[in-house]
């Protein structure tokens, strides 16, 4: 294993602050995974995973077991921890700018379609290794104009040719839970199970440019635009929300590296015997099927659901509470489905998420992610 410094906050042509990579395997030697942990910062559970992730590694390393190429970013936000703000970390949004740390990464398919015209053919991985090339290229022409930016640059820069893509993220207060690409079901599918996911939320575009999507989506888009080229989905990254920012402890962690170590050896990238897999929680859901819910006042939040728990159309699942003027509001979604994610906040002001529903059938469009 060897780790590498880059240089992300720079002034006055001295960098201050750097993001650390660790390296394990070598690079053209069998598959490629990055892995990455807290985009968002504060997203403790995931970097305490990525923590038991690198002992488990560097053990597997010391043995030779290690059958391809592991990037592992411990830490992926180093800008976002520095920022705290009157005691409270806040690792979501860029200060400087306002931008969501993980939205607007360079979709690299549209200069890849003019690039790439009239040479793509039948063989699959001839296609691959040229996609990649290009898409290297791609990420590298890009000329960040700020430090944020220059921080997903060089994120992007180590993951877009990888085979494997696992973007750790937690939420405010949730089940484990996993956005992918549709077409990416069958392969995400097992690092489900093996995880214990309660949903695993799919889509061909969310919206927003994603990390994971703008790995992933790359492959799918030049397949419909090259539509007699061979161009499989040759990235399976997802996004896994390792439940809420307040489930830290060793016991989640250790259950999570092991899943990840396991997925590993499935892909075939760790050289340890790959154990069955358990019994799937959940299928996919379209994420358009995901009802969101929001304050309709200001005022006391009051679950009347669990996280977990199944509720029907209409069924209240919170009161919105205004202590000044009395008025109480039941909160309820349109649809049935499964309570999955809230907010960690107990007093609201209007239009503040409340929580999230995963029903079974379409019904939303547009940007699908919050921002
Ligand atoms: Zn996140």
């Amino acid at each position: 294993m060897h780790s590498t410094k880059h240089p992300i906050a720079i002034d006055d042509n001295v960098a201050t602050l750097h993001l650390t990579s660790l390296h394990y395997g070598a690079p053209g030697s069998g598959k490629k995974v990055y892995i990455q942990a807290a985009i968002h910062a504060d997203e403790v559970p995931a970097m305490l995973v990525a923590h038991l992730l690198r002992g488990r590694l560097d053990g597997l390393d010391a043995e030779g077991k290690i059958k391809g190429e592991i990037i592992l970013v411990p830490a992926a936000n180093p800008l976002g921890l520095s920022q705290v703000m009157h005691g409270a970390p806040f690792g979501r949004y860029d200060l400087s700018t306002g931008l969501n740390f993980n939205r607007a990464y360079r979709h690299a398919a549209e200069a890849l379609k003019t690039a790439l015209a009239g040479r793509l053919g039948a063989d699959a991985s001839a296609n691959v290794a040229l996609i990649r090339e290009y898409a290297r290229r791609e990420v590298a022409a890009w000329e960040p104009a700020d430090n944020a930016a220059t921080l997903k640059k060089t994120l992007l820069g180590m993951a877009i040719d990888a085979d494997i893509v696992l973007d750790l993220h937690c939420d405010n207060e949730a089940l484990l839970h996993m956005y992918t690409g549709t077409p990416l079901v069958e392969t995400i599918q097992p690092l489900a199970d093996l995880m214990g996911a309660r949903v695993l939320l799919v889509a061909k575009e969310s919206g927003g440019e994603a990390f994971d999507e703008a790995c992933s989506r790359l492959w799918w888009d030049l397949a419909d635009h090259f539509p007699d080229a061979t161009i499989p989905p040759s990235c399976a990254a997802v996004t896994v929300e390792l439940r809420g920012e307040h489930d830290v402890s060793y016991a989640y962690a250790q259950q999570d590296a092991d899943a990840i170590v396991q997925y590993l050896a499935h892909a075939g990238v760790l050289d340890i015997p790959a154990g069955s897999l358990p019994a799937p929680q959940c299928g996919p859901t379209p994420l358009d099927a995901v009802e969101p819910l929001a304050a309709p006042h200001a005022g006391v939040l009051v679950f009347h659901k669990k996280l977990g728990e199944q509720v029907a159309a209409g069924e209240p699942i919170a009161d919105v509470v205004n202590p000044v003027s009395g008025q109480v509001t039941p909160v309820a979604a349109s649809r049935a489905g499964l309570l999955f994610a809230s907010t960690a906040h107990r007093h609201l002001l209007r239009g503040m998420h409340i929580c999230k529903v995963a029903g079974a059938e379409s019904f939303r469009s547009g940007d699908l992610l919050s921002s």
